[in-house]
């Protein structure tokens, strides 16, 4: 009975840290990480090499300063597989881990010129789930990523207070654009502007797509004296 509690037990541990890399199966040394090298380096595609303004072609709404990504989301791939892991496994430390990565952008300054110099004048902004949502999942996984990015790039991390979510949204999939815009009109609530000021903002979320979430938080920050605001997400559908 103990030999098939600790059977169980490893394999748990070997689920939650993979001392193996997730898209390629090559053994890592380090059992943090989620990811090998190579991959990390070679295998994904970075949707916005030339750090334009924006790596989708569209326009971004008037006070947001850009939009990044990692990784161009691969429908059915490591990259989906790795988001459903963070967001509906219970696999927190994928965030942290892919958050690191994405840390390595704001540490060297690889955000085009829109940010600031000094790190110390940006602050990160996880998107926030609902407190339902968050009770249940345990943990916000933007936050998550957030957190890994924080830890690289020593850019301080916004409380959790600061900005909340005042309705749970009903999954958006099947929406249009503007009927998730408006299915969000008014959900982020900013409790503290005074944290907010003078700061440049990095909104943090797991998956880019339509824009309509961080669109409509950015829409929330915009008055409070920020510096400008920009957006950083894993991936980019
Ligand atoms: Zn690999």
């Amino acid at each position: 009975m103990l030999q098939l509690f600790h059977t169980f037990t490893d394999g748990l541990e070997a689920v939650l840290f993979p001392a193996t890399c997730m898209a390629c199966g090559t053994a890592i040394k380090d059992k943090k990480r989620v990811l090998c090298s190579k991959c990390v380096n070679d295998r994904f595609e970075d949707p916005n090499p030339a750090n334009r303004v924006s790596c989708t072609k569209m326009l971004l709404p008037d006070g947001i300063n850009f939009q990044d990504a990692l990784w161009r989301y691969d429908k059915e791939g490591h990259i989906q597989e790795m988001i459903r892991c963070l967001k509906y496994k219970g696999m927190s430390q994928i965030g942290t881990e892919l958050g690191k990565i994405a840390g390595k952008r704001i540490a060297e300054r690889h955000l085009g010129t829109h940010t600031p110099d000094n790190l110390q004048e940006i602050l990160l902004v996880p998107v926030p789930l609902h407190p339902a949502r968050e009770k249940k999942r345990g943990y916000n996984q933007a936050r998550m990523i957030a957190s890994g990015m924080s830890e690289i790039s020593g850019v301080d991390l916004a409380e959790n207070e600061i900005v909340v979510r005042t309705r749970n949204t009903l999954t958006q999939t099947k929406f249009s654009f503007s009927k998730r815009m408006e299915n969000l009109k008014g959900v982020f609530k900013v409790n503290h502007p005074e944290k907010l000021k003078d700061k440049f903002i990095i909104l943090v979320d797991d998956v880019f797509t339509t824009g309509s979430t961080c669109y409509s938080m950015a829409a929330s920050l915009k008055n409070t004296g920020v510096a400008g605001i920009g957006i950083l997400t894993i991936g980019i559908a």
